[in-house]
């Protein structure tokens, strides 16, 4: 069994910072050629660049997972450049973090559009192009341990985060046939730019000391899981939801 990527084309959504760069330059590093998608499209430059520094192959391509021709778009191109893709991270994601009587309409279809449609979007593109290119795939949701467990003032980021992980085991049982898997990993708290500051915070003392672990993780302690569900070491998985979080989803507290 080949558990490289070797030969292998990704597609990571989300990819120009935070966890999304990391799984790119991840599966780069295992072999696989990897194009990066986002809105921000010179951010994404700088993760290709650093994935070319560092002896690997990727192709940044301008993404918007709200909007289906976007989508469309984005496949085409990165077919075109790299190959067809038989690896995608679903990763892009928001939150709004709102008390549940201050969330707005707004807020709601926000992170609903880029959480649950958005990833939709992009995963049943993908499972076209693999179902015409016949040669199977992997796709990888980026779910949360907030799919599985709550945590007060996100309650639009817990629900689109369940319903992916729903998404997952539905996709996973009709495109079995296809050689297709679908899988999810559900990180705990990782800590990435955006929430360095919050995690060194009072508040964030408050939440490390609910983690069994007493910590947060680091983007690297995910490789294992990510390259798991993409690779052939994963073969005889799908549908499967595949939690790292220090412990976190045990502690009901
Ligand atoms: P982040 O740093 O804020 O990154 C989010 C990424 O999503 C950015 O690259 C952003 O780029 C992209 N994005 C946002 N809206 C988009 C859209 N409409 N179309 C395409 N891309 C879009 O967040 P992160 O912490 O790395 O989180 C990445 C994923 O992991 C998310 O799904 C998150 O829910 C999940 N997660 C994170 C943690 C954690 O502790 N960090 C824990 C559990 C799960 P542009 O703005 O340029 O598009």
């Amino acid at each position: 069994m080949n558990l490289t990527l070797d030969g292998k084309v990704a597609l990571v959504t989300g990819a120009n910072g935070g966890l999304g760069a990391h799984f790119a330059e991840t599966l780069a590093r295992a072999g696989a050629s990897v194009a990066v998608a986002a809105r921000k499209i010179g951010s994404l430059d700088a993760v290709a660049a650093r994935i070319g520094d560092g002896g690997g192959k990727a192709y940044a391509v301008a993404l918007d997972v709200t909007r289906r021709a976007s989508v469309v778009a984005a496949f085409e191109e990165a077919s075109r450049a790299l190959g067809p893709v038989s690896v995608v991270v679903n990763n892009a994601g928001i939150a709004v973090t709102k008390p549940l009587l201050d969330h707005t309409e707004e807020d709601w279809e926000q992170v609903i559009d880029v959480n649950l449609t958005g990833a939709w979007r992009v995963a049943q593109e993908a499972a076209r192009h693999m179902v015409n290119n016949g040669s199977g795939g992997s796709i990888v949701n980026i779910a949360s341990v907030l799919g599985l467990r709550v945590a007060a003032q996100l309650p639009s980021y817990a629900a689109s985060k369940a319903a992916l992980i729903q998404l997952t085991k539905a996709m996973a049982l009709e495109l079995a046939r296809h050689k297709i898997r679908v899988n999810a990993l559900a990180p705990g708290y990782i800590e990435t730019g955006i929430n360095r500051e919050f995690f060194a915070s009072d508040a964030g003392q408050v939440m490390i000391k609910r983690i069994p672990q007493r910590r947060v993780g680091r983007p690297s302690e995910l490789d294992g899981a990510l390259l798991l569900l993409a690779s052939d070491a994963g073969s005889y998985a799908t549908g499967s939801i595949l939690v790292v979080d220090g412990g976190h989803l045990v502690n009901t507290l």
